[in-house]
């Protein structure tokens, strides 16, 4: 993108980011989400709970440093921040789920030969949503981000994928939090692709440290294939942050968190649509 075509084309890419961002909100509205803005930097303590710092210290900026001690992040992940949100107020299982949602944009530090046009990059703003809701209300709320997820891959003409379930190595110790949490959300994951009729296989060792998830890997007009959409479910954080609501039986309770982003990040999406439609 070199000379007078910057000009002409820069623009265009904006128009289509635009609209993209327009038909998420549209989705958001109709499925009962918050819109929320918040800061992209954060303190380094906030991830240390969260456990993205130091494990992933490798592929973060490094810390700011700053007088007394106190360090911050560029965030690698919008998680601890919509949690911050939930935290800060008591709630009732009357008005779950919540589900907050931003255009998050978040930086990692990829190594220079990982990094490719716009489908890897060091500075991506992510559909991200986080879903606060009660364990019956889990299975329900999975369907709908993968309803929403399935919209978004067909509106947009990329009807050529595949889901994968992706689990965790049960010998590792890359995972945190009760085996029950786990046995209980790989087999809700499951079963949610199973009774909605989706062509699915199982990936093992490739849920996220802190829960399993359904991947959606999309191919191109060439063949080639890419992940774009996810769909998480976590018992974790919500366990680290010691979130809680009040149940009807007027008991604290811990919400579980589902993490969903249906295009993935709009830089890595607008890459894939445009080699797809050439
Ligand atoms: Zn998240």
């Amino acid at each position: 993108l070199v000379g007078s075509g910057l000009i002409l084309w820069l623009p265009k890419g904006a128009k289509i980011r635009g609209l993209l961002e327009d038909f998420v909100r549209q989705e958001l509205a109709k499925r009962g989400y918050q819109q929320v803005y918040t800061p992209v930097i954060g303190k380094v303590d906030l991830y240390e709970i969260s456990g993205h710092y130091p494990y992933y210290a490798d592929s973060q900026f490094a810390p700011i440093e700053m007088e007394d001690d106190e360090r911050y992040l560029l965030r690698p992940m919008n998680c601890p921040h919509h949690i911050q949100i939930f935290a800060a107020q008591k709630h009732s299982y009357r008005e779950l789920p919540v589900r907050l949602a931003e255009f998050g944009t978040v930086y990692r530090y990829e190594q220079s030969g990982e990094l490719s046009g716009m489908t890897r990059v060091r500075g991506l703003t992510q559909d991200d949503a986080h879903l606060f809701c009660t364990q019956e209300q889990v299975e329900t709320e999975i369907r709908d981000t993968v309803d929403l997820t399935l919209k978004t891959l067909r509106t947009l003409g990329l009807n050529d994928y595949r889901v994968q379930v992706s689990l965790r190595e049960p010998n590792s110790d890359k995972y945190t939090g009760d085996p029950a949490h786990w046995d209980a959300a790989e087999e809700t994951l499951t079963r949610v692709a199973k009774d909605m009729n989706i062509a699915h296989e199982t990936a093992t060792g490739e849920a996220a440290f802190y829960g399993p998830k359904l991947d959606f890997m999309v191919k191109d007009c060439l063949g080639r294939e890419w992940q774009l959409g996810t769909v998480q479910l976590d018992y974790n954080l919500p366990e680290r942050f010691g979130l809680e609501y009040i149940g009807a039986d007027n008991a604290a309770h811990q919400p579980v968190m589902i993490h969903r982003a249906p295009f993935g990040s709009f830089e890595r999406f607008m890459g894939i649509l445009i080699e797809h439609f050439a």
